[in-house]
């Protein structure tokens, strides 16, 4: 057999630094366990100063999604998880698109059948008998075939698959950064279909071809590939090639007992983006659901990505299961907006403000720092912001106020001696507000809880706010404060 299209692919491969990718198959949802897969590839190449390749996996035509891939850059590029080659800006082992590669692994799939450790099948199956592996080796005769019989058969045209000729006894051990080593029985393991009758590798011999001939040193992926790996194992070794370090990462549950799933409505990277969470605290929590820092940094919880890249280590990674706990994740995404810079916030904010705030000349900018540690996600602030549109019903019960010594009588009395004061102000500043209420107080020897809760209360008919009496009185704007003041006076029956 010509060996110089092989040799020329072998030529081509990077070697001397630690090559790592993330192999998402376009199903237009990047699930959390995706994402943390991403985000973990992307960490080991970006701590040993590595390179990261994005390679879609599409050859289950059958599960190919519109603008899937869309989804997956999308969510990369948000995220920050750059990559130095890929589909969209090439690189020297391309493509990077599978069914871009289908002749590449035709050929490696025939170069194994000389090699004597794949076999062409002729048999008439289900392809989904092939693919469940349910499938009796002993009884295919094909695996005995000589190879002259099963060629002329081939030439002859009658369809086939190729098959791996795993090995008749013995074992096969394969180690794992995470798991360790782990042995399995060959006659457990069944002749794999490696490249199906319309010519198209399966996911199970694509991923070792390009694994080897893209020169990836770290093949990080979910746990669910760690029955097949010592299949994988056993190509490399029939091609003579050098075996990846194996990172088989632990699922992300919804559960004790369930993965997360986008059939049970667990969120994908753009769910928690349209539920309010930001992406720097959806990575930092996503990465640490099953890897831990360790040493100075092991009591800390707040990362950023250029931090995380640093201190990144595989050592970190639990071989337990991790639970994801939106819980957890409120507490991630609202110490993030409670750090951000003001603008910052603000830019996040408008939207939602807007959404929630439409009378004119109320002022957004105004708003936005009152509501920004008291958010856990963004949907937190229409609710809290919504009376500033229209004040709702509320009950006299809402004046009445243990601490503050605020009943409905006194709230009364305090609204009618705030009125004319508020209304003889020339001044609609916050200071100018404040010396009024403050000032009216003290001229009554009140403590000012007793005018600031009836005042807050007649301007927002809620028990909570973003924002005191000051605040509220400042950003509703004169007219509409006293409107809203006299409303609740003539309410507690003044
Ligand atoms: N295409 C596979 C998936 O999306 C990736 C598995 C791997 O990384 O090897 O599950």
């Amino acid at each position: 057999m010509d060996m110089t299209w092989f040799n020329d692919m072998e030529a081509r491969i990077p070697h001397g630094k630690v090559r790592t990718r993330f192999a998402p198959s376009p199903t237009g949802y990047m699930h959390v366990g995706n994402l943390r897969t991403a985000l973990y590839t992307w960490l080991i190449a970006r701590h040993q100063e590595g390179t990261f390749i994005l390679r879609i996996e599409d050859t289950d035509q059958g599960r190919l999604v519109e603008g899937a891939t869309d989804v997956i850059y999308n969510t990369l590029k948000e995220c920050g998880l750059t990559w130095d080659e890929g589909p969209d800006i090439g690189g020297p082992v391309g493509p990077y698109i599978q069914t871009e590669r289908r002749d590449t692994y035709g050929k490696y799939a025939h170069l194994l059948v000389e090699k004597g450790h794949a076999y062409y099948c002729f048999c008439e199956k289900a392809e989904s008998a092939e693919d469940s592996g349910e499938f009796d080796r002993a009884e295919d005769p094909c695996r005995n075939l000589s190879l002259a019989e099963a060629k002329a058969r081939v030439e002859a045209g009658e369809p086939y698959v190729i098959r791996q000729r795993i090995p008749e006894s013995g074992q096969t051990t394969f180690h794992d950064a995470i798991f360790g080593d782990i042995t399995v029985d060959n006659d457990t393991l069944d002749d794999q279909v490696l490249l199906k009758r319309d010519g198209l590798p399966t996911y199970n011999f694509a991923n070792v071809i390009d694994d080897h001939l893209m020169g990836i040193t770290h093949v990080v992926r979910g746990s669910e590939y760690l029955s097949s790996a010592p299949k994988y194992n056993l190509l490399y070794e029939a091609f003579g090639w050098e075996v990846p370090t194996y990172v088989h990462c632990s699922p992300v549950m919804r559960d004790q007992h369930n993965k997360m799933s986008k059939r049970h409505g667990d969120p994908s990277y753009e769910d928690l983006k349209a539920q309010g969470y930001i992406t720097p605290a959806i990575l930092n929590y996503v990465t640490l659901l099953g890897w831990a820092p360790k040493g100075e940094n092991a009591e800390r919880e707040f990362f950023t990505l250029d931090e995380l890249a640093e201190i990144f280590e595989l050592s970190g990674v639990s071989k337990s299961p991790a639970i994801f706990d939106k819980e957890k994740l409120n507490y991630f995404n609202a110490h993030y907006l409670r750090e951000m810079e003001p603008q910052a916030f603000y830019a996040l904010a408008e939207p939602y403000l807007k959404e929630a705030v439409k009378t004119p000349g109320i002022g957004l900018t105004l708003i936005a720092p009152l509501v920004q540690g008291r958010c856990d996600t963004l949907l937190d602030i229409a609710p809290q912001v919504d009376f500033f549109d229209e004040l709702p019903q509320y009950s006299n019960e809402l004046y009445c106020h243990k601490k503050m010594k605020t009943d409905e009588q006194n709230s009364l009395e305090a609204l009618k001696a705030t009125l004319p004061v508020l209304e003889g102000l020339t001044q609609w500043t916050y200071d100018g507000i404040h010396d009024a209420l403050v000032g009216l107080a003290e001229k009554l020897e009140l403590k000012n809880g007793r005018i600031m809760w009836p005042v807050r209360t007649a301007l927002s008919g809620k028990a909570v706010t973003p924002g005191g009496a000051v605040e509220l009185c400042l950003i509703l704007g004169k007219e509409e404060s006293l409107r809203r003041m006299e409303k609740g006076i003539s309410q507690l029956g003044g």
